[in-house]
């Protein structure tokens, strides 16, 4: 009776890596003994909640001892009007990763398969092996027919047999901000057969400003077996609370909701959802001042002689050499927070959250130094 525990768990578990989050602020400060220092790690909004956030999490404060709606009536409402879909195509989520995991929980089993393409984001392998289920990874662009780094569809596409249950698209995706163009990803919904759910994460939707890129919320009346996820930790500054939600017809909806957990979703939670969502003028700084930022950090790359990854979202990669581990630990010393992403197959890169212009400079700054 020598067997530890960890045997005893399911194989997917026994080798599963824990997702690794951005290194917290106060960690750093304890750890170095330093201040004033900046994270640019978790692609969190540098602008924070809006006001007519916080009023309406202190008015819904007295309420705390109710358990929060576990229908989330008002804030599937609101979606449902401004998204132009039935409120019953709307599952919400503890933050969109829930969805990730519903969809894997309700679809994947050991006999089964999950498709989704190398440097894509970290959550769809862990929700995957979670349950024992197979990855096939598909090998990202190497340049030519698409942007290096990001995913291609026709490798996704060859991965998909008879076996595979769910395919993850990251439109655009983390960590590389790579994005897909509208016609090929609708071409590729179309050419996946109908066992399949495509699940097409939209975490950094709103940033998207490019003329060929759309939602694939307009295939769904098309597509019984299309998932779209968004998220409010992102463009809508509400990552502490933890809340998105996934869109697709009822009948796959009805599926999610078998195992969803009955109040996934807290009541501040839906209250600060459903106020950020009728606060455009916030959201419309925080688009405009991302995209500042990444012209900033373009700049501020070719200005020291990096090369990086083109992205559309709220962060941006770029390749730092063989040493981007000891960059990272010199930043660190700086009291400058960004991404290692060795993790996701791309050793040699460094991934900054877009943060104030102050925390850009700052951080670019450091940077130099620190490569000088
Ligand atoms: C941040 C992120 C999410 C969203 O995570 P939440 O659980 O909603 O906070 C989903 N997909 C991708 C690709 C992300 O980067």
């Amino acid at each position: 009776m020598s067997q530890s525990i960890l045997q005893l768990a399911i194989s997917g578990v026994q080798h599963l890596q824990p997702y690794k989050p951005g290194k917290p602020l106060s960690e750093l400060e304890r750890e170095y003994g330093i201040r004033d220092s900046i994270k640019l790690a978790s692609n969190e909004n540098p602008l924070g909640p809006g006001e007519r956030v916080i009023e309406a999490i202190t008015r819904a404060l007295p309420e705390l001892s109710r358990y929060p709606d576990g229908n989330g009536f008002a804030l599937k409402s609101a979606l449902s009007e401004k998204l132009q879909v039935p409120a019953a195509w709307i599952t919400l989520g503890n933050g969109s990763n829930d969805i990730l995991e519903l969809v894997s929980r309700a679809f994947l089993t050991p006999e089964t398969d999950a498709v989704f393409s190398e440097h894509a984001f970290a959550v769809y392998p862990i929700v995957t092996q979670a349950v024992g289920a197979r990855a096939c990874v598909a090998k990202a662009h190497a340049g030519g027919r698409g942007p290096k780094t990001g995913h291609d569809l026709e490798a996704m596409a060859a991965c998909v047999t008879d076996r595979t249950r769910i395919v993850f698209v990251a439109n655009p995706n983390n960590p590389t901000g790579t994005w897909l163009e509208h016609d090929a990803l609708k071409a590729f919904v179309e050419a996946i057969p109908g066992h399949v759910i495509v699940v097409i994460d939209e975490a950094y939707f709103e940033y998207v400003t490019e003329a060929g890129y759309a939602t694939a919320l307009h295939w769904l009346e098309q597509h019984p077996n299309l998932l779209v996820t968004r998220t409010f930790s992102k463009a809508y500054g509400l990552a502490a609370l933890r809340v998105g939600y996934g869109v697709c017809q009822a009948e796959l909806a009805e599926v999610l909701n078998r195992v969803r957990q009955p109040f996934n979703v807290n009541s501040l939670a839906q209250v600060a959802a459903l106020a950020a969502l009728k606060d455009t003028p916030h959201l419309e700084r925080s688009v405009e001042s991302n995209a500042e930022g990444l012209r900033q950090f373009e700049a501020g790359f070719t200005s020291l002689g990096l090369e990086y990854i083109p992205s559309v979202a709220n962060f941006i990669s770029v390749n730092v050499g063989p040493d981007a581990a000891a960059v990272y630990d010199a930043l660190l010393h700086e009291g400058v927070i960004v991404r290692p992403i060795a993790n996701y197959g791309m050793p040699e890169y460094l991934r900054f959250s877009v943060g104030t212009a102050q925390e850009n400079r700052r951080a670019l700054d450091a940077l130099g130094k620190v490569l000088s």
